[in-house]
């Protein structure tokens, strides 16, 4: 029997396509994918430094695996990501066990790492001055849906965050390979792509210009993108306001491709706020950005990130955020309480919102996005989207979940055989919540003709 690997996988879409690119690697070694951590010989933790959560989770899960090696002395356990870069030494004490330590840098070494972990050599990943833009294989999770990087690390340094200390600086991947990438997907047939980058929009600053002048720049990457394919849907995660020309609103707004949604980090709706937090921009910038994509782009979905109870915020400064959430009206928000991470500048600050006043404050805005969010899709019901098919709703197997091109989960009656996952639909909106719709399916858009995706939508059952 072939060896077997088995990866865990926290945090976000960045690292679940790292962890990708890991299956990827580790197949082209011989290894097969295994969903018991007890069958396999190679466990790779694949690691986030931003939310406290999987800090925590990590050491149980490491705590529960390094009974393992006892039956099994061969097996190799290694931790990769965030975590792997920040927390190294203390990792390597808590849990000696621990044979790979691999920063994000340094993926594209995780076959040279095994394989000196299985010969008793150096087994550490973390330079932060990789470069990190190798082209490694990659096992896609989705038959129909791909990740994309197109920028590693981040030049920002907002005092809560951990990704520079863990990530480095930023790096553009060459656009050829890029691009390369993205034609291979589309001639395998694959329906979405997600450019990623912790500052997406940044990309190309440190490239300079092509032979004939041409400022390589993120608009100028999704116009390439749309002459490949322009019957892809383009996504990105995440803009950051700086880098937010009026050449990238064009972008969005005149090709086809790129999907009408807009994931748009505020973080704070208080300029005062927003300087401690290094964010760089104002409340007043970034709303003018939003009112000038809105005039672009009409009926395109906002959503946002924000953190609350942030070093000092005051009353007041929360209210602003109220305030913005208010007036911008997202439609969805991603809310978090914060907590100190180590590297941060933060980190020295005293974190002097009481845990009673984050709760309150969360609670507050999530009730009045839950609010909004329930208020703007019901104003959409009676409205047909395009709908790509995901698969079986998870809570009812006799409907599909899908997304439209806005982003939001549409469920509908329907069955994977009549409607295959990766096909079009068109699907009018019959009820709106909070979560997204549901509604009923109209007529096919787009069928699915990719023999791949078929051959693999088949082999999955
Ligand atoms: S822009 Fe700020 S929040 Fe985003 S990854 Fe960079 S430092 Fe972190």
């Amino acid at each position: 029997m072939k060896p077997r690997y088995w990866i865990q996988t926290y945090g976000c879409q960045m690292n679940v396509h790292d962890s990708e690119r890991m299956a990827g690697m580790l197949e082209s070694l011989g290894l097969d994918a295994t969903d018991s951590p007890e069958e396999a010989d190679v466990i790779l933790l694949n690691t986030c430094a931003v939310r406290e959560r999987p800090e925590h989770k990590l050491y149980s899960d490491l705590g529960r695996l390094r009974g393992l090696k006892n039956d099994k002395p061969d097996l190799v356990i290694g931790v990769a990501g965030c975590m792997a870069q920040r927390e190294a030494d203390s990792i390597r004490r808590r849990v000696p066990e621990v044979d790979i330590l691999l920063g994000p840098r340094n993926l594209h070494h995780l076959p040279l790492l095994v394989r000196a972990a299985q010969n008793g050599g150096n087994r550490d990943g973390l330079g932060l001055e990789t470069d990190p833009t190798p082209v490694t294989p990659v096992r896609r999770s989705s038959a129909t849906s791909a990740w994309v990087d197109v920028i590693f690390g981040c030049n920002f340094k907002c005092t809560y965050c951990a990704v520079p200390s863990a990530r480095g600086r930023e790096v553009s991947r060459r656009p050829s390979e890029v691009l390369d990438e993205i034609r291979q997907l589309s001639d395998l047939g694959y329906r979405e792509i997600t450019l990623l980058g912790q500052t997406v929009n940044a990309y190309g600053h440190d490239l300079g210009k092509l032979d004939d002048g041409t400022r390589i720049d993120f608009a100028w990457l999704l116009e390439q993108i749309n002459n490949i394919n322009p019957n892809f849907r383009v996504r990105f995660t995440s803009p950051h306001p700086m880098y937010f020309t009026e050449s990238l609103v064009d972008a969005i707004a005149d090709l086809p491709s790129v999907c009408e949604h807009l994931h748009f980090p505020l973080q704070s709706g208080d300029n005062t706020c927003l300087k401690r937090m290094k964010r760089t921009y104002t409340i007043e910038r970034y709303r003018s950005i939003i009112d000038r994509v809105r005039e672009r782009i009409p009926g395109v979905t906002l959503t946002t990130d924000a953190i609350v109870g942030f070093c000092g915020e005051s009353d007041e400064e929360f209210e602003n955020t109220l305030k913005a959430f208010r007036e911008i009206r997202f439609d969805q928000a991603f809310m978090f309480a914060y907590s100190p991470r180590h590297t941060t500048e933060a980190f020295e600050w005293p974190d002097d919102v009481p845990a009673i006043v984050k709760k309150e404050r969360l609670n507050r805005l999530i009730d009045l996005q839950a609010d909004i969010s329930r208020e703007k899709n019901g104003e959409l019901v009676g409205q047909t989207f395009e709908v790509l098919v995901e698969g079986p709703s998870d809570k009812d197997p006799l409907k599909l979940a899908g997304r439209t091109r806005g982003n939001k989960l549409m469920i509908f009656p329907g069955a994977l055989r009549d409607y295959p996952v990766g096909t079009i639909v068109e699907v009018e909106a019959r009820d709106g919540f909070l979560w997204g719709f549901t509604g009923e399916a109209q007529r096919v858009l787009s069928s699915v003709d990719s023999p791949r995706v078929l051959m693999e939508l088949q082999m999955a059952g």
